[in-house]
């Protein structure tokens, strides 16, 4: 099991052994593939493997670690017509995801106010496990939003008729069926939109402090010196209770098929039974409902940016760069061997990595490919990435999606203690406000891997480039 081939410095092979169907391929380098050894992770690349219909390899980001069936920064895609489908392949957080936006301010212009505007942020975005939004729905209207995504929030009067144009699929999957989401489910989404939810989703307030391309970065938008505001959340309770649901309905379901899973947590169906596509049609609900929630949470933002910087709209620019989801399953067409194929891509911790030219590329993007945002930690970095050829044939078109952690929060919480984890961002510079009682700790800097060493992976592969880095100044955290 642990026999594994080097194939270059940033690509290692596990080779197909029991009842593979297809390799595992790890995009790391060799200390990260040391690290990778001592989990279960391995084992979870080589499960997925075995799943009926998945095509070339079965994958694995440079942030890789050990999740729910299926690892976290792993990407597998399976024959639309006979492959399967799995929530444990999307994970609870359906769509989770992060979206930037840039500003006309400088950092010399927000750091004087930095604490005011902190603040504000804080009190104005609900963040925290189980908190409330400032949009409470009807179970109708939440249909609706299920049903629309980001456009039902624009039209409702969250942001820019054009912001769905920089959203990843428009900011909508038109497979949605909300007759296929339970009233629990339902129950819990309709007073959660505009919420952060917790400890690792955030709202943070940065600066651009590296151009590494600036034909892509001026494309984006995006200059030396630059205020941006980036945000991570997904589909809250409702996702949740989406994939809580499924994952027993195909538990039960799966023991029909006539395959064995080297893992119960891989529960699945055929993409093309009645199961699959329920799932996908419940899926797609998650996946809408978020990108609205990133939309109206970007709009609160703007306003409380507008009332503590005392400037209109104008002036202070908001704009989305664009958003991407990182917890998803998508129909999408890629060449294998040469030849078109229907497949089904799921990206658990995984980032689409689109090229210059790809069809569902807004026009703005379309000479450069898409922008690719990966969050590092609150006290490092971030970066911004576009999307490449090789990516698209290599990874189905995928990239890592965060550092990725390397301590659990459990581990985390320990390796705080005696720590004020505020204290040393605040010396750093960096602000941060929170909600839940162990997030500063189960978030600190050292529980996720080194953000850089991951992005010299994808860049060094190819299967994303480099355009920028962001630093923060403020941090709202759940
Ligand atoms: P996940 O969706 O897997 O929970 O998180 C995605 C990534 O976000 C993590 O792997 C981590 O690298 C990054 N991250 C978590 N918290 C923060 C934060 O407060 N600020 C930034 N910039 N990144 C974070
Ligand atoms: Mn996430
Ligand atoms: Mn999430």
């Amino acid at each position: 099991m642990t026999e594994i081939r080097k194939i270059d410095s940033y690509r290692w092979e596990l080779p197909r052994t029991g009842d593979m169907r297809v390799p595992g391929r790890i995009y790391c380098n060799k200390s990260m593939l040391d690290a990778i050894r001592k989990e279960a992770t391995l084992r979870q690349v080589a499960n997925v493997a075995s799943l009926p219909g998945i095509l070339k390899a079965s994958l694995a980001m440079p942030d890789v670690h050990q999740g729910y069936g299926f690892s976290i920064g792993g990407v597998a895609a399976f024959d639309w017509k006979e492959g399967v489908i799995s929530p444990g392949g999307v994970g609870y957080d359906i769509n989770c995801g992060v979206r930037l936006a840039t500003t006309h301010l400088e950092e010399k212009d927000v750091r004087p106010r930095l604490d005011a505007l902190v603040n504000a942020l804080y009190q104005h975005i609900p963040s925290g496990l189980g908190s409330k939004g400032s949009v409470s729905l009807s179970v109708a209207e939440e249909k609706k939003v299920l049903r629309q995504g980001s456009r039902w929030a624009v039209e409702n009067g969250f942001g820019d008729e054009s912001d769905p144009d920089y959203t990843e699929e428009g900011g909508c999957l038109p497979q949605a069926d909300p007759d296929e989401v339970s009233d629990r489910a339902l129950e819990r989404g309709k007073r959660q939109l505009g919420t952060l939810g917790s400890g690792n989703h955030f709202l943070e307030v940065g600066v651009v402090a590296e151009i590494y391309d600036e034909k892509v970065a001026r494309a984006f938008g995006l200059f030396e010196g630059q205020v941006t505001v980036l945000l991570h959340t997904g589909s809250r309770g409702l996702g949740y209770q989406i994939c809580d649901d499924f994952l027993a309905f195909m538990a039960k379901h799966v023991k029909t098929l006539p395959f064995s899973l080297p893992d119960r947590q891989l529960s699945c169906a055929m993409i093309q039974s009645e199961e699959g596509q329920r799932y996908f049609r419940a899926m797609a609900c998650g996946a809408n409902y978020a990108w609205a929630n990133r939309q109206i949470l970007m709009h609160q933002t703007r306003e409380v940016f507008l009332r503590v910087m005392g400037m209109g709209p104008g002036d202070l620019g908001m704009n989305l760069v664009y958003d991407v989801c990182h917890n998803i399953a998508k129909k999408e067409e890629h060449l294998i061997d040469g030849k078109k194929r229907t497949v089904c891509v799921h990206r658990k911790g995984a980032t689409r990595s689109f090229p210059a030219g790809h069809p569902d590329l807004c026009r703005a993007y379309r000479n450069v490919g898409q922008p690719v945002l990966v969050p590092g930690d609150m006290g490092t970095a971030s970066y911004v990435l576009v999307g490449t050829e090789t990516a698209m044939a290599e990874t189905f078109g995928s990239t890592c999606h965060g550092a990725g952690r390397v301590l659990s929060r459990k581990a985390a919480k320990k390796a705080a203690k005696g720590r004020s984890i505020y204290r040393e961002l605040e010396d750093r510079g960096i602000l941060v406000r929170w909600t839940g009682r162990s997030t500063m700790a189960e978030e600190m800097p050292d529980a996720y891997k080194d953000i850089s060493e991951v992005i010299e992976v994808v860049h060094n592969a190819g299967i994303s480039r480099k355009v920028a880095r962001l630093k923060p100044m403020g941090v709202v955290k759940g």
